[in-house]
């Protein structure tokens, strides 16, 4: 690890305005392969703004985006290695979980027997092994949210981004969801980028945090570093609230 890796995702300078609102503010950040980033901020910060620069649904007014030293600004969408999981699931309601699994595979391409096993695969790493014929409005909704996280895992995306999926559950379940997101990260080494305004979720998870506030990068550093030396007022009041 003494030479420093190319970034898998990197943003230089880059800003963002929506009419009169300038909702991202020279934003720099890197982010290496194989680990677990979260952006943290309150509500209306700028982190699934930042979510969807990367994802390719928007586009930066000026500043460049890179994914592995290359600059992807004008790449689109379906071309970018990245997939979304949202804190609504957005799963398809009218097919079973297997087909919503299969969905991203069966697009590719892939033959019947390759997706049967990339299916069960995603469905035992989230610990739905059994559920692959049920209908997604027989689950819960921390069910649907794994199969949510599986279906956008089978697409093999090199980053995972995840727009506050845990949001919605309630604290029991929350809590064992962080975990187990956390193992499912590590278990298959790719990148997870996770939003939330959840500042002992962020604690808890990540590798590294990248802490915001209108727009702006305030912090980033590794929990430890955040928690024990915030470098302002406003991260030092952030982190030290509690939900
Ligand atoms: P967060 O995810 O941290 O809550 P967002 O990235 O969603 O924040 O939004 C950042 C700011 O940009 C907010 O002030 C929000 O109202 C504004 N915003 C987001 N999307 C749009 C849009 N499509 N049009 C206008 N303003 C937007
Ligand atoms: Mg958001």
């Amino acid at each position: 690890m003494s030479e420093k890796q190319v970034p898998i995702i990197a943003f230089n300078q880059v800003d963002l305005s929506f009419g009169d609102t300038h909702v991202l503010n020279n934003i720099d950040l890197e982010i290496e392969t194989g680990k677990f980033y979260t952006l943290l901020g309150p509500s209306g910060s700028g982190k699934s703004t930042i979510l969807k620069l990367i994802s390719g649904q928007l586009t930066a007014d000026s500043g460049d985006i890179l994914f592995e030293g290359k600059r992807v600004n004008n790449v689109p969408a379906e071309k970018r290695k990245v997939n979304t999981v949202f804190q609504n699931y957005a799963l398809f309601p009218n097919m079973n979980v297997f087909d919503n699994v299969a969905f991203g595979p069966t697009l590719k391409g892939m033959n019947k027997t390759e997706i049967k096993n990339k299916v069960k695969s995603m469905l035992d790493l989230v610990k739905l092994g059994d559920f692959s014929e049920r209908d997604i409005d027989e689950l819960s909704g921390g069910q649907q949210q794994r199969v949510a996280i599986a279906r956008a895992l089978a697409n093999d995306p090199e980053v995972l981004l995840l727009d506050e999926p845990l949001s919605a559950l309630d604290y029991k379940l929350r809590k064992s969801m962080q975990y187990e997101l956390r193992e499912i990260q590590q278990r298959l080494g790719i990148t997870f980028v996770f939003v939330t305004h959840d500042q002992e979720e962020a604690l808890a998870m990540s590798d590294w945090i990248f802490v915001m506030n209108d727009g702006v990068i305030q912090q980033n550093g590794s929990p430890e570093d955040i928690y024990d030396e915030p470098i302002n007022h406003f991260v030092a009041d952030f982190i030290g609230e509690s939900n």
